[in-house]
């Protein structure tokens, strides 16, 4: 049985490479992203292989899109939902300094949008072979390891989405589905910018790791790119 996966924000950063790095494996990839019209790299990937690789328009923060999407993928099996848009939030975002409106968008974005896409594609989820809801959370949303403050937007989003995978976790446990958070690293994109020491391709390549070795006892778990599990 063919492998599939749906990746959000498929065309640039850590998306595109994850989208690189499935379709080289052979899964089908269901690549999603706000404006297909320039997103030059995926298209020349789809055209490249267009048994494997299909684009979709999606901006997350937009329910009646997601629904839409949902029906058009009704017959699908999705065996990795793969909530990877995401934003940084604000430009100032440290104490006393904060756009709340901004702020708020950035949750949207980084906390409810992946379980509105949970909520619409768990049919197709729960069909499949794998079963498995991913979103791409930060070792910057664990309150464990936060020692250095500020980044408020960002941190909370991201701890938000922690707890989103968390209940995902306990409430599709008797479907059979796994829910989980991944770390991808320090990654040298655009959010990351250009000290960052991981390569996208390498955080790709680790994350395709992690996430075909995934049973349901592993759900639950932020997991990081070097497969280790990180304290929420
Ligand atoms: P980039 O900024 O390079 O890419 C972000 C992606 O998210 C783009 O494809 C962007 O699309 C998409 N996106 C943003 N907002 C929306 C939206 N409203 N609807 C649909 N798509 C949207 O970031 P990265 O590749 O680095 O980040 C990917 C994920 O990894 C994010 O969730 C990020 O928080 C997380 N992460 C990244 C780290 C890093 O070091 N880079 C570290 C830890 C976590 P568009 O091109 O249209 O803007």
């Amino acid at each position: 049985m063919g492998k599939t996966i749906l990746i959000t924000g498929a065309n640039r950063g850590i998306g595109l490479e994850l989208t690189r790095e499935f379709s080289a494996h052979g899964w089908r990839v269901l690549a999603c992203c706000r404006d297909p019209q320039v997103a030059g790299e995926l298209k020349n990937l789809a055209e490249r292989l267009p048994e494997a690789l299909r684009i979709f328009p999606l901006e997350v923060t937009d329910s009646a899109r997601i629904q839409e999407l949902s029906a058009v993928l009704a017959d699908e099996a999705i065996d990795i939902l793969l909530n990877n848009a995401g934003v940084s939030g604000p430009e100032r975002q440290d104490f006393g300094a904060i756009d709340t409106d901004a702020w708020l968008r950035t949750f949207r974005i980084n906390s409810i949008a992946p379980l509105d896409m949970a909520a619409a594609f768990v049919e197709q989820v729960a069909r499949s072979r794998r079963k498995i809801i991913a979103t791409v959370g930060s070792q910057l949303g664990s309150l464990t390891e936060n020692t250095e403050g500020g980044m408020y937007a960002y941190r909370s989003s991201k701890a938000a989405a922690h707890m989103v995978t968390k209940n995902l976790a306990i409430d599709l446990h008797d479907r059979g589905i796994i829910a989980v958070a991944l770390h991808p690293g320090w990654v040298r994109t655009r959010m990351g910018g250009p000290e960052a020491p991981v390569m996208p391709r390498q955080s790709a390549a680790e994350l395709f790791q992690v996430l075909t070795s995934l049973t349901l006892k592993d759900s639950g778990k932020l997991w990081a790119h070097t497969g280790q599990v990180l304290p929420w």
